[in-house]
């Protein structure tokens, strides 16, 4: 993704991973083969692999340069956490995009994670001596405190997801005293705040930014793909709540079709950031903003 300025914000991205993932087959459980078939042909072609029949996902990190803060929005899988495959990101590429943004890890003021699944927070810590420290030493890290309590639980229980993500990625943060456990309604300033969009995972969160009378919204994993923008019930094999992920998908979409919000979904390919549409069936588009 180009830099893309709000007002005296600017925004670009660190690309951990992209290229063709997962068949919609495997990702979405209520799939229709003729509807995706029909959907596609209309989609934009950077989202679909035809001749691997895959969709095409990126994992990513946005950098939202603030006047006051430089903030990461979801840090991806990260580096030495031993995931199997196919979450064994190389690491370089992500180290490489941050240092080309010309940040060093004590630039950052705050990092935000939408939820707290395996590719949104691996960055938040980094393994040194053997113990897991936050990677970036002065930031104050933006977790939901719900969000933060269901993985905790889940882990106590041996469950998997999370496996070993909240005590790698999350717990040493709280304990270092950098964590910001917050409530649905978290305000950073008047540029940055959440709102709630729960069911992917147990609180995810978008990050609004607003500024010269622009907005913008990372929507983390609110919607994987393209054809749920088209299809805001095809939920995905991943999430928490099918039904609230499809409800605050449907009331996200209608809450921004045809304004001139620019929407940040973490796992849609460059250039990424577009807008939502209506069209005349009472259904929602997706149109990638270039240039
Ligand atoms: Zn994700």
């Amino acid at each position: 993704m180009q830099q893309i300025t709000i007002g005296d914000v600017s925004i670009t991205s660190i690309i951990e991973r992209d290229g063709p993932w997962r068949t919609p087959e495997a990702m979405f459980p209520g799939y229709d083969p003729a509807l995706g078939r029909e959907h596609l042909a209309n989609l934009d072609p950077v989202v679909f692999d035809p001749a691997s029949g895959k969709m095409v996902i990126t994992y990513q990190t946005f950098v939202v340069r603030t006047p006051r803060h430089t903030i990461l929005v979801d840090t991806c899988t990260g580096e030495d956490k031993n995931y199997p495959a196919p979450m064994d990101f190389p690491k370089q590429p992500w180290l490489d995009g941050f240092s080309a943004a010309g940040l060093r890890f004590d630039d950052i003021d705050y990092v935000f994670c939408t939820h707290l699944h395996i590719d949104h927070c691996g960055w938040n810590t980094r393994l040194v001596n053997g113990h897991w420290v936050p990677t970036f030493p002065r930031a104050k890290y933006v977790f939901h405190k719900r969000e933060y309590a269901a993985w905790e639980a889940a882990t106590e229980t041996g469950a998997n997801p999370p496996g070993e993500v909240w005590r790698m990625n999350c717990l040493p943060i709280v304990e270092a005293g950098q964590a910001l456990l917050v409530d649905d309604d978290f305000t950073l300033d008047d540029t940055v705040w959440l709102t709630p969009t729960p069911g992917h995972s147990p609180c995810h969160c978008c990050v609004n930014i607003k500024s010269g009378g622009q907005r913008a919204v990372v929507t983390g994993d609110l919607m994987h793909h393209a054809l749920q923008v088209r299809e805001p019930g095809w939920y995905t094999i991943f999430d928490w709540d099918t039904e609230a992920a499809v409800q605050s998908r449907r009331s996200f979409f209608a809450s921004v079709a045809d304004t001139d919000t620019l929407i940040l979904p973490i796992h849609f390919p460059n250039p990424t950031v577009g807008l939502i549409g209506s069209d005349s069936g009472g259904r929602f588009t997706y149109r990638f903003r270039r240039g």
